[in-house]
């Protein structure tokens, strides 16, 4: 290596040293190591974009991988995630010594928050390693008065629409966003942006939000409690008594038996001439008669005979969330009355396209049919008392930023 090329490489690296340590200062948490920094300069970096078809083992083909080191990689990893699963549209990064070619490790960001790690240990064995994603966060505060809509006036602003997508989510239960907004409804509302190698990414969380909806004052302000027995984070949307912004939907509609058909998206032969696009609900076997309840307080939007899906009930819960309930033997409910939680629409049948008494249940989700047996849905827990007063005491900073 001549000396001008080891002089550029060692400005590189200051470069890149001075805006690591610059990234540290801001964030207050170094997000990129020094020793990780120096090596991705070092090693040479190959980049493949998953594209459909592509399978893990013609990715590492086309990046010169052998055989045997593929596999070798696959079970080093098997624990940690199932690389044979890799997503089309995300990228996977390889990287290799610079000198003598040998690979050196594997990224793969799995979601928006882990990435896979597979690189050498001491012991000279692949090791695989889900790591959190350290981002750097600027937050972001938002204002606007509604013309027409919350989205249209958050688009006039540039909001990232996810962001605008996550607001409506804290608010889903308190305010309605479709119905009931009011032209001179004002909002303001302090977020976080997530950066990485000062790139905007995506938005992070929702910390604070106000909205004054006609006339009404509605606060909202993220907290974390602390972790549950199961290490989980204990987290939600409060008002500022500390009581909960959201509902939790009851956890099943009907007293079932076993549940039938669970909820697929994949195709799904039927018969020679029917292939169905999965099945995009939970089917509850239940005997005929059996009184099915709605999961939350909403208004009936339909409430009869549907086709295939027999006689029909659907509940309109807030901007954010449907359920339907179908194939019932009666119905309880009219189209447009309100319902509570817990209430008795109807009653398990086989009307419509059906083969025996259940309850074909569907929750839907702006618009799209989600699993209700996975979906992170909210809870309707209050501040703790305990955290009570830590948690009032967070919320200082943030109504007063929010007042104006
Ligand atoms: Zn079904």
């Amino acid at each position: 290596m001549n000396n001008k090329l080891k002089l550029s490489l060692l400005g590189g690296l200051i470069m890149v040293v001075l805006l690591v340590v610059k990234f540290s200062i801001n964030n207050n948490q170094p997000t990129v190591t020094l020793p990780e920094a120096q090596a991705q300069i070092l090693d040479r970096e190959e980049v493949v974009n998953i594209e459909s078809g592509m399978t893990f083992s013609t990715i590492t083909e086309q990046v010169g991988l052998e055989d045997s080191l593929m596999h070798e990689l696959l079970e080093a990893s098997q624990d940690e995630y199932d690389l044979s699963t890799v997503r089309v549209g995300k990228p996977i990064k390889f990287y290799f010594d610079r000198q003598t070619g040998e690979f050196k490790k594997l990224v793969y960001q799995i979601d928006s928050e882990e990435e896979l790690f597979i690189e050498k240990n001491g012991a000279d064995l692949w090791q695989a390693e889900c790591k959190q994603i350290d981002y750097e966060v600027r937050l972001k505060t938002i204002s606007g008065t509604i013309d027409s809509s919350l989205y249209q006036s958050a688009v006039e602003q540039n909001v990232d629409i996810r962001a605008i997508i996550a607001l409506a989510d804290v608010f889903a239960w308190t305010v309605d966003f479709g119905m009931g907004i009011r032209v001179g409804d004002t909002y303001k509302f302090i977020f976080e942006e997530r950066y990485r190698d000062g790139q905007y990414i995506m938005p992070g969380k929702i910390l604070a939000a106000r909205f004054v909806n006609d006339g009404k004052v509605i606060e909202g302000y993220y907290f974390e409690e602390g972790l549950d027995e199961d290490g989980e984070l204990i987290d939600g949307y409060y008002d500022p008594d500390g009581i909960s912004l959201q509902k939790i939907f009851l956890k099943n509609p009907v007293d079932f038996k076993y549940i039938s058909s669970g909820y697929t998206t994949g195709l799904r032969y039927i018969s020679a001439f029917d292939i169905s696009t999965g099945h995009r609900a939970i089917d509850y076997a239940a005997s005929y008669g059996t009184p099915v309840r709605v999961v939350g307080d909403g208004q009936v939007v339909y409430a009869g005979w549907n086709g295939s899906y027999g006689n029909f009930v659907s509940v309109r819960h807030n901007d954010t969330f449907t359920t339907n309930y179908a194939h019932l033997s009666k119905i309880y409910i009219s189209y447009g009355e309100k319902v509570e939680q817990g209430e008795i629409i109807g009653a398990v049948g086989s009307t419509g396209l059906s083969t025996g008494p259940h309850l074909h249940f569907e929750m839907v989700k702006y618009g799209t049919k989600i699993n209700p047996l996975t979906v992170d849905l909210p809870s309707d827990k209050a501040v703790a008392s305990e955290n009570l007063d830590n948690f009032k005491q967070s919320i200082i900073q943030w109504q007063e930023q929010l007042k104006n």
